[in-house]
């Protein structure tokens, strides 16, 4: 008998401290991510397929102005918005990626198109958009991605050569060492999921890290980095310090290990955030899902919003240590 289909999601990782936060805030998080998942559960109990689950996860967190993608992407260093996004089917191994685009409504749906039509897996820039005006997607102005928190998270870092995980952005816009506003806190977002079928699929978008050098690109848009689905081992989004998470080739590290080593889902995936993250200074998590329906949801920051529903189950959602 096949495993009960099963949507897990992330909004980032980051300094997330319970001290900070009030009991309105979270609520607002909790919700946002609920939704989310019954959007997908939705699809799944549908008897639709995983990608187009994370497809529809992953644009909902893109409307979203809690996150940091979409609506609401951090700023580089320059002022500007440049995002990067990026889905894969674990069934055919199919993938489409887009980075740095200034003007398009969902990063995730040009991804998806990617994987959809193209012979290629990736386009960047100007290149990105030709591709989405091309199949009629849609743009906004750059100024659709300007949110005042956002820009605050920016002044602060402004000038300096510092990059910042968005949450910790976060943290510093409140002034603060140990305590972050938490009307402030987004994330980069992702989902994987397995269908009734038996297939995964994957899915990351990202505004990336505030005060990013402008053509920057992180590991959410980069298969095997911030994203990987093969329904031969499991689906994977990352988000953390893209940098690290590239060098790390995190996400198809935690495929290779069940692959290779023979471990679980559960193992492999600790294995590269606990441990080998880590010995780069990676900092971040993941969310992760195989075959058998087995979820897990690691990282190593203070927290990690996240969440995950099965067909015929109520959403589960979290945001710090438990
Ligand atoms: N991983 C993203 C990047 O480096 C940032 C994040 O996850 O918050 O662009």
């Amino acid at each position: 008998m096949s495993a009960i289909p099963v949507i897990a999601i992330h909004g980032g990782a980051g300094t997330i401290l319970r001290s900070a936060m009030n009991p309105e805030t979270e609520a607002r998080y909790h919700a946002a991510l609920a939704d989310v998942l019954r959007a997908g559960e939705r699809i799944l109990a549908d008897g639709g397929s995983a990608l187009d689950a994370v497809t529809e996860a992953v644009r909902l967190l893109e409307d979203c102005p809690l996150f940091n993608a979409g609506h609401g992407a951090v700023f580089t260093a320059a002022g500007t918005h440049e995002l990067d996004a990026s889905i894969m089917d674990g069934a055919t191994l199919d993938a489409g990626a887009i980075s740095c685009v200034t003007r398009l409504k969902n990063p995730v749906l040009t991804a998806r198109r990617v994987l959809d039509v193209s012979e290629h897996v990736m386009f960047t820039g100007e290149g990105a958009e030709a591709f989405a005006l091309e199949h009629g997607l849609d743009f906004v102005e750059p100024s659709y991605f300007h949110t005042d928190a956002r820009y605050q998270q920016w002044l602060k870092a402004r000038g300096t050569s510092r990059t910042l995980l968005d949450h910790d952005a976060a943290s510093q816009a409140a002034g603060e060492d140990d305590v972050i506003d938490p009307t402030k806190k987004f994330g980069t977002v992702g989902a994987v999921a397995l269908d009734a079928n038996g297939h995964l699929a994957a899915a990351t978008s990202t505004g990336g890290v505030t005060n990013k050098q402008a053509g920057r690109v992180g590991d959410a848009p980069l298969i095997g980095a911030g994203c990987y689905a093969n329904d031969a081992t499991c689906a994977v989004s990352t988000t953390g310090t893209g940098e690290m998470f590239i060098r790390m080739l995190a996400a198809y590290d935690v495929s290779a290990q069940m692959e290779y080593r023979g471990l679980t889902l559960e193992d492999a995936a600790r294995d590269v955030v606990m441990n080998k993250l880590p010995r780069i200074e990676g900092r971040g998590g993941l969310v992760a899902v195989d075959g058998k329906g087995n979820v897990t949801l690691p990282f190593n920051t203070e927290g990690m919003y996240r969440g995950y529903a099965r067909v015929g189950e109520q959403p589960v959602t979290a945001i710090y240590r438990s």
